[in-house]
């Protein structure tokens, strides 16, 4: 019998679990990439840690409950039992963050090298799909270098973040096939202040609650490492506001941003979480006393020293007594944008995923027609969502019938 040609457009995370899987199950598989090599995005994850995915419950946007049904019919356990088949031990954080157990992202992206050459898959790099055409029963996809033919296709050529890192815009691959478009956007990027406020404190990192707020109503709040950059502040608790503060900015709302200093302190724990939006003058009271007891034991110009770090005693040290609970647990930021795709880790919008069917991400009308991972309209929190949802989706097309 004829071998059922699958061709896999882009090697990036979801192209990479895909073409493993179907070559597994027996199809004879060619990945299109037009980089030079497979995975350079995959190296750059987590850190150089690849964070691969999470064990919690899923938390996406742009189309959660597609996200969600994508990911009840590839569970986490199984993406897992996948990375473990093809040769590579995974652990979990106590936040349920899981990475390799070597915590290097090149050891991700060895198993797969291994695997395509093990599995004889069709390997093509500098060939960048321009075009997809139907014809009868088979696919023809058009690139730089040739056409080619396919049973199948796999759309798996991601989002707009990262450009440096390959990205490239390939929506109109599939816009061109009558898929709707959502505006995409960056998520998960660092977030563009007054200069101000933020004047002589680059380059400080300290742990930290933000809250967003549009028209002053808090509508976001994460809890995790602020840093400080001469055009406002980056980190994962600042990325994980970009896509509220991106949307509010576009509905020319007045952006303000809060930072509470109080885990720095101590006056509560420090922790990485998203937490329910909620006044930012919720700890003005606790940073009083804290302040008030303080006061008794060591004179009011060193009431900070210790507890704060020099930039930050440096940046209030005109701020009078009476002024200072609300400065240490509301610090105000005006936001004035987020950083591009340059600097984003994620894209929000997408092709709607909702014309394909979350069991195989198969198009509901164009028989053969695959997507999967960040090109479709979902997008996770920090935390190894997007990896999570880039490897289930490849796994569940791969493994169509
Ligand atoms: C710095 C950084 C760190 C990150 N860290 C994490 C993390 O720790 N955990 C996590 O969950 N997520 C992380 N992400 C997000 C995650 O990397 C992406 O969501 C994920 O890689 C998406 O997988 P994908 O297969 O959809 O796309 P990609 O991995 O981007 O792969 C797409 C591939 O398609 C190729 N391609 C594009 N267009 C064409 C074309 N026309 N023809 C041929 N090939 C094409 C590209 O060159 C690329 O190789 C991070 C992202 C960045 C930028």
């Amino acid at each position: 019998m004829m071998k059922r040609q699958t061709v896999i457009l882009g090697g990036g995370a979801s192209g990479l679990a895909a073409a493993v899987v179907a070559a597994k199950r027996g199809d004879n598989v060619t990945i299109l990439e037009k980089n030079d090599r497979v995975g350079k995005k995959l190296l750059a994850t987590g850190n150089g840690r690849c964070n691969l995915a999470n064990l919690n419950a899923p938390v996406y946007y742009g189309n959660p409950s597609f996200a969600r049904e994508v990911l009840q019919n590839k569970p986490v356990s199984e993406v897992l039992r996948f990375f473990e088949s093809i040769g590579l031990p995974t652990h979990a954080d106590s936040a349920g963050r899981v990475y390799p157990t070597c915590n290097q992202a090149a050891a991700v992206l060895d198993v797969f090298r291994t695997q395509l050459d093990l599995l004889s898959v069709n390997t093509l790099l500098n060939v960048r799909v321009t075009g997809l055409r139907q014809q009868s029963e088979k696919w023809l996809v058009l690139t730089n270098r040739g056409d080619f033919s396919a049973d199948r296709i796999l759309v798996c050529c991601g989002g707009l973040a990262a450009p440096k890192l390959g990205a490239e815009n390939a929506y109109s691959l599939l816009t061109g096939l009558g898929c709707r478009l959502i505006t995409p956007a960056p998520a998960l990027s660092p977030l563009e202040t007054e200069k101000e406020p933020v004047r002589g404190l680059s380059g400080l990192r300290l742990p930290a609650v933000l809250t967003l707020c549009g028209n002053s109503e808090p509508i976001a709040r994460t809890q995790g490492e602020v840093l400080f950059a001469d055009y406002g502040i980056s980190g994962v608790c600042a990325m994980q506001l970009a896509r509220d503060a991106y949307i509010l900015l576009k509905q020319k709302k007045a952006v303000q941003l809060f930072i509470d200093f109080s885990p720095t302190i101590g006056i509560i724990d420090q922790r990485m979480e998203r937490l329910a939006p909620g006044s930012p003058y919720e700890n003005e009271k606790a940073m009083y006393n804290w302040l008030d007891h303080r006061r008794s034991q060591f004179p009011i110009q060193s009431l900070l020293i210790g507890a704060l770090p020099r930039l930050l005693r440096e940046r209030l040290k005109e701020t009078s007594f009476d002024k200072l609970p609300r400065m240490l647990c509301a610090y105000p930021l005006t936001l004035t944008g987020v950083r591009s795709f340059d600097q984003a880790q994620i894209t929000q919008g997408g092709i709607d995923p909702s014309d394909f069917d979350p069991i195989d991400m198969q198009h509901r009308h164009l028989h053969g027609l695959h997507a999967c991972g960040e090109i479709l309209d979902v997008d996770g929190d920090c935390g190894g969502y997007n990896l999570q949802f880039a490897f289930a989706s490849g796994i569940l097309a791969a493994e169509a019938n």
